[in-house]
């Protein structure tokens, strides 16, 4: 084939080449950007709880540990800030093994059922503190078989619930739904609370992203919770999704690879 003008060609490969340079330095730069935004963002919340038991333990050493009272209130005070460090830290670990791409999911058969009741019995103080109900509904007597990492979903369904419980309605109740299709099983974990404005909704997931930030707080969370659920199902090939209606509630969807039931050897 004659060849087209080769001065024009070489000069297109160089514009692409050129492009493509341009392209991963913004890539790089990108990346940069986010790296510091994830460091002053990790470090601002690990402040929270440091001074918080600093100051605590600095006023019992000042004198207040002679007064009984006082000692016993500081000292629980400063433990409750110490345990929000530890599962900030665990949360960030977690996040950050995942995102690492050093795990590998570790699919194995199970019981569907028998896990969402599981979390459900852990949970059940949590629960009734705030005086939730917690329900399963499903249509399936028997075990729903699925293919996915026990612990890590086990994971999901715990930040899920917890949510659910946290900013649902008081005396209210989470409805944990089960569907069978051809070859997943959905998951919905709905709540009564007062639902997540649209504005919102599109970044719930992003690690530290908090609506209230003065409630959320209060309830105790790390604000990575759901930052851990995306990646966990994503790492299952799969999606969550989420939908919401003021005053009504929240609820979020996932689904799961399902097997047919095994049967015992
Ligand atoms: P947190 O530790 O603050 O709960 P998450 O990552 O689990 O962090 O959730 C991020 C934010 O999304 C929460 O702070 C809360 O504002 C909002 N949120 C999560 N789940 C719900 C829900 N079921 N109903 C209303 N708001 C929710």
């Amino acid at each position: 084939l004659p060849s087209a003008n080769p001065i024009r060609r070489v000069n297109q490969e160089i514009t692409a080449y050129a492009g493509q340079k341009q392209q991963e330095i913004d890539e790089l730069r990108r990346m940069e950007v986010f790296r510091r935004e994830f460091i002053a963002d990790v470090s601002h919340e690990l402040k929270t709880p440091i001074f918080s038991a600093q100051g605590f333990i600095l006023t019992l050493i000042d004198g207040a540990v002679d007064d009984e009272n006082v000692r016993d209130l500081f000292l629980g005070k400063a433990a409750r800030s110490l345990k929000a460090l530890a599962a900030l830290v665990e949360d960030l670990l977690t996040l950050s093994q995942i995102e690492s791409g050093d795990i590998t999911m570790r699919l194995e058969k199970y019981d569907m059922q028998e896990q969402v009741l599981e979390v459900f019995e852990q949970l059940e103080n949590k629960a009734e503190r705030r005086g939730v109900a917690l329900k399963l509904v499903s249509q399936y007597e028997e075990g729903i078989y699925v293919y996915a990492d026990y612990n890590r979903i086990r994971q999901v369904l715990i930040n899920l619930i917890i949510n659910a419980i946290k900013y649902g309605k008081e005396n209210g109740a989470v409805t944990v739904t089960l569907t069978q299709t051809t070859k997943n099983l959905k998951v919905s974990i709905k709540d009564d609370g007062n639902g997540i404005e649209a504005e919102h909704l599109t970044r719930i997931f992003e690690r530290f992203y908090r609506i209230e930030k003065s409630r959320s707080k209060q309830e105790g969370g790390t604000g990575l919770g759901l930052a851990i659920v995306k990646h966990i199902i994503e790492k299952h090939d799969s999606k969550i999704s989420v939908k919401s209606k003021i005053g009504e509630g929240t609820q979020f969807t996932f689904k799961l690879q399902r097997t047919e039931v095994i049967e015992e050897v």
